[in-house]
């Protein structure tokens, strides 16, 4: 099995990222030690695949080519969601 499903707590802020608990002491869409493959806002605009939330400078976040690698990995969290029985519709990305 992949090592990022398995990802679930920050080691740089301690936040859990399947229950929201805890501080988020990393930048608000960057924790340090989330995987790569659990990224899935883009880099450029910021605007999260998975929520569908932000306010994109870029013309159309579905297809701006900074988000491509992100919207690749919307895939990969979907199933980290079900892994993990996250019932929230984002890792932890956002206001709560
Ligand atoms: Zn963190
Ligand atoms: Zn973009």
């Amino acid at each position: 099995m992949a090592k990022w499903i398995e990802f679930r707590t920050c080691q740089g802020c301690g936040y859990d990222l399947a229950t929201g608990e805890g501080e988020r002491g990393c930048a608000l869409h960057d924790c340090a030690y989330m995987p790569e493959e659990l990224k899935v806002f883009c880099p450029s605009c910021l605007f999260d695949f998975v929520t569908m939330e932000g306010n994109p400078p870029c013309d159309d976040p579905m297809t701006c080519e900074h988000g491509e690698a992100a919207r690749a990995n919307v895939a990969n969290v979907e199933a980290w969601q079900r892994h993990h029985a996250v019932v929230a519709s984002s890792l932890g990305v956002g206001d709560h």
